[in-house]
């Protein structure tokens, strides 16, 4: 029997938070408003949702409209990061506002699946693939609970330290980054090897 309509939250590696619109509010700012979402913002669930609703388009009509009830989360516009040390885009990404959390998400439209295959029959649509050959960033630390006990690692696509050579990476506190992207207001993000600024702790 074919489903007549769309599923359940599904616990197990599937979405965790559904629905949601790309808005812009009076002042401007880009944002999505989440009427039904329950659950705590993470990096993962941002993630999914960025691209869920960059996928999308909605109607015009909605923009300059202030947000509803519901949680709201506020996205920067896009931030190119490089490597400090030779200069290459290492990605594109934006901040998220979640109430008193931020974070960043990969500003890709694009859905990579982990090692695992996933459920039998994969995935038909076009825009998921993976698992990813040279992922710009990893992520460690508590990243199923929050983004403040969550580190992401960006990679230079060029660089390589150590012995064998590994790609260098860029530790970052996921909150902080997200935070200082807001504050920064920047189109552009250098990493160097000591963090610094507004959003440091
Ligand atoms: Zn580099």
């Amino acid at each position: 029997m074919m489903p007549t309509s769309p599923p359940p939250d599904r616990p197990n590696g599937q979405p965790l938070v559904r629905g949601g619109s790309l808005s812009h509010a009076p002042d401007g700012r880009l944002y999505t408003l989440l009427t039904s979402s329950r659950q705590a913002p993470t990096a993962t669930t941002m993630q999914e949702l960025w691209n869920r609703v960059s996928r999308q388009r909605y109607p015009t009509s909605w923009d300059g409209v202030a947000p509803g009830q519901g949680r709201v989360i506020y996205w920067t516009a896009p931030v190119s990061v490089e490597c400090g040390r030779c200069h290459r885009p290492v990605g594109t990404y934006r901040g998220y506002q979640a109430g008193a959390d931020y974070g960043v998400v990969e500003d890709t439209a694009r859905q990579y699946r982990s090692a695992d295959p996933g459920p039998a029959g994969g995935h038909a649509d076009p825009l998921v693939r993976g698992p990813r050959p040279n992922p710009p960033h990893r992520l460690d630390g508590m990243i199923a609970k929050s983004a403040r006990q969550t580190r992401i690692y960006f990679r230079c696509p060029r660089c390589r330290t150590g012995q064998p050579p590994e790609p260098r990476e860029y530790e970052r506190n996921m909150h902080r980054l997200g935070k200082q992207l807001f504050e920064l207001e920047t189109a552009n993000y250098v990493l160097d090897d000591a963090p610094r600024g507004p959003g440091r702790q």
